[in-house]
């Protein structure tokens, strides 16, 4: 994980960090790291968390960071009752301490007029519910061409709540395209469509706590963009503990493709599938169970009749669409008393499968964002902080700021990070 695990690491400015030191806050909960530096970065963000993870921070302080004060609405909170916009707003004026950055909450039930004052005034930012802030719409009090950011806040419960239409109205409303962020505490089909349209090239970040996990067994589902999978395996392969590992893909040409990539990583390897000899097969996995090569591919044909014994890693290249398969391949890692992790690369063309697969295995994985490979190639040169160190080999990225990479690059680069392993 690259994230930051301070507050001070993510770029804030030192009045907000003395405003996060007065609420008490000593370190970044797991859903502020992982969507402050997305957020800090422009984009788009869908975050699965439930009230209580933190989430408010999580948008809030990089928004406040980027908002200009003086500026006039600049941020926009959507939220399914009056009582969570209170309470957004009390966060947002805790976290503004220092700033004369003002937030005034807009909802059905009280007075229009220190609401109308709000938008007159130019508070930087308004926490709505969406039937008053409609109303205000509609009587031309307010205006909202000039925000920049749109948060909706417990979308699932908006839409439970019939707001779609309302949410679509005020969306008409804004003018230029604003950086958007919904969370949602669950993510059904319809929060999925309301986040997808909503939303443009988003980051997919998730805080659940993990169900039960077979023993010795940790499983973790990566988020990843389909371009940067190969890096990101490549990544992997270098941490400590990544010895044996057994990878399953889709296809055929995915497990090829993939063996190439590995060989010019200079990663030791071999596939099997059905395309190849039964002989050239159980040699494969001769040679991969003696340590001979270190990576061994297959697809979920080869995987029938497996029997391989001490597997450190099982890497789930593709999402498996059927949970049989699923907890076939997982079962190969952490055999013997030994630990085992089973890694599930997700995409977001995977998420519905994905989501299925957790429904049908009645558990949560634990989600890993990484934000290299969610990210495009080059984005890692786009953050504001310098990449912090990614091996013991002591070479950062850093030094690379300014220059474009190409996800092959990006590889090549990191594939310097696993020189020492010898076969
Ligand atoms: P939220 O999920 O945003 O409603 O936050 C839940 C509660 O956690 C609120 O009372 C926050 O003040 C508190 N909180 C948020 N972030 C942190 C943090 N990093 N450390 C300690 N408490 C926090």
């Amino acid at each position: 994980m690259t994230e930051p695990t301070e507050f001070s690491g993510f770029g804030l400015s030192e009045t907000r960090l003395a405003a996060v030191e007065a609420q008490g806050w000593t370190q970044p909960t797991s859903i502020q790291r992982q969507a402050i530096p997305l957020v800090m970065s422009g984009r788009d963000v869908v975050g699965i968390a439930r009230t209580g993870t933190g989430k408010t921070g999580a948008f809030m302080l990089p928004a406040l960071e980027r908002l200009a004060e003086g500026g006039g609405l600049q941020v926009l909170v959507l939220c399914p009752t009056r009582e969570l916009a209170q309470q957004v707003r009390d966060d947002t004026d805790a976290l503004a301490l220092g700033t004369g950055i003002r937030s005034t909450v807009v909802c059905g039930g009280v007075a229009y007029g220190p609401q109308v004052d709000a938008f007159k005034r130019g508070d930087e930012v308004i926490v709505a519910t969406p039937g008053r802030l409609i109303d205000l719409q509609n009587r031309g009090t307010a205006k909202l061409k000039s925000v920049r950011f749109l948060i909706l806040d417990e979308a699932d419960r908006m839409l439970d709540m019939g707001f779609r239409p309302q949410i679509e109205e005020v969306v008409r409303g804004l003018g230029k395209r604003p950086q958007t962020l919904l969370f949602s505490a669950t993510m059904p089909n319809a929060v999925h469509d309301l986040a997808l349209r909503m939303t443009r090239d988003p980051a997919w970040v998730e805080v659940t706590p993990s169900g039960t996990l077979a023993q010795g067994i940790s499983e973790i589902a990566y988020s990843v963009r389909p371009d940067m999978k190969p890096s990101l395996l490549i990544h992997l392969l270098g941490q400590p503990g990544w010895e044996q590992v057994l990878v399953f893909t889709r296809t055929k040409i995915g497990a090829d493709t993939l063996k190439s990539r590995l060989d010019s990583a200079r990663i030791s390897s071999d596939v099997i599938h059905s395309d190849r000899h039964m002989r050239h097969r159980t040699r494969a996995i001769d040679r991969f169970t003696a340590g001979e090569v270190r990576v061994l591919v297959a697809t979920d044909i080869a995987q029938r009749g497996l029997d391989i014994e001490g597997i450190s890693h099982v890497v789930n290249y593709d999402v498996p669409l059927d949970p049989g398969d699923y907890v076939h391949r997982t079962g190969r890692t952490g055999r013997a008393g030994a630990t085992g992790e089973a890694v599930t690369f997700v995409t977001a063309a995977d998420l519905g499968a994905f989501r299925t697969l957790e429904h049908q295995l009645e558990r949560r994985l634990d989600k890993v964002h990484h934000p290299d490979y969610d990210f495009a190639g080059g984005a890692v040169l786009e953050r504001r902080e310098p990449v912090r160190k990614r091996s013991r080999s002591g070479r950062g990225m850093g030094s690379q700021a300014g220059k474009r990479l190409e996800p092959d690059e990006l590889a090549a680069l990191l594939s310097h990070d696993t020189p020492g392993r010898k076969r």
